[in-house]
C-alpha cells in the first residue's frame, strides 16, 4: 500500500498539523512513543477534570435538594427559578422568583417579589430547617 493510500482517512489540514508537530518533536529529541504517552496522559486528566466536575454538580444538586423548602403536597424539595420579566404587563405583581415543584403531577407554585439569590442565601442560612 503507497503511503497515499494509507494515509488517504486524514485530512489535509491534520497531515499538515502532523509534520509540524513530527517536526518539532524531532528537534527536541522526542519519539512518536513520547508523543503517545503525553496525549494519553493529557486524555486522562481531560477524563478525571470532567469526573471531578459532574461529581461537584451531583454534590451540589444532593445539598441543594437537603436545604429546599419542602412541597407542601408531596414533600419533594422545591426547584428555585429566577423571573427576568420586568414588573409590567407580563409580569403585574413583580414577582422575580417561582418555588416550583418538579413533579410532573403537582401543580405546585409559590411566586416571590424577592430575588431567586435572596431565597437561595435564606435557605443555605436556615440549612433545611
Ligand atoms: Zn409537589
Amino acid at each position: 500500500m503507497s503511503i497515499g493510500d494509507t494515509l488517504q482517512t486524514f485530512s489535509f489540514d491534520i497531515l499538515q498539523s502532523s509534520v509540524t508537530v513530527y517536526s518539532h518533536l524531532d528537534k527536541h529529541n522526542y519519539t512518536i512513543d513520547d508523543l503517545t504517552v503525553y496525549v494519553k496522559n493529557l486524555q486522562e486528566e481531560k477524563i478525571k477534570r470532567i469526573e471531578k466536575l459532574e461529581g461537584d454538580r451531583i454534590k451540589n444538586q444532593d445539598e441543594y435538594r437537603r436545604i429546599a423548602p419542602k412541597c407542601p403536597n408531596d414533600g419533594l424539595p422545591l426547584m428555585l427559578h429566577s423571573i427576568h420579566i420586568p414588573q409590567g404587563k407580563a409580569n403585574k405583581n413583580g414577582y422575580k422568583s417561582l418555588l416550583y415543584c418538579n413533579d410532573e403531577d403537582c401543580l405546585y407554585e409559590k411566586y416571590s417579589r424577592k430575588p431567586a439569590d435572596y431565597l437561595y442565601r435564606q435557605m443555605i442560612r436556615k440549612g433545611g430547617k
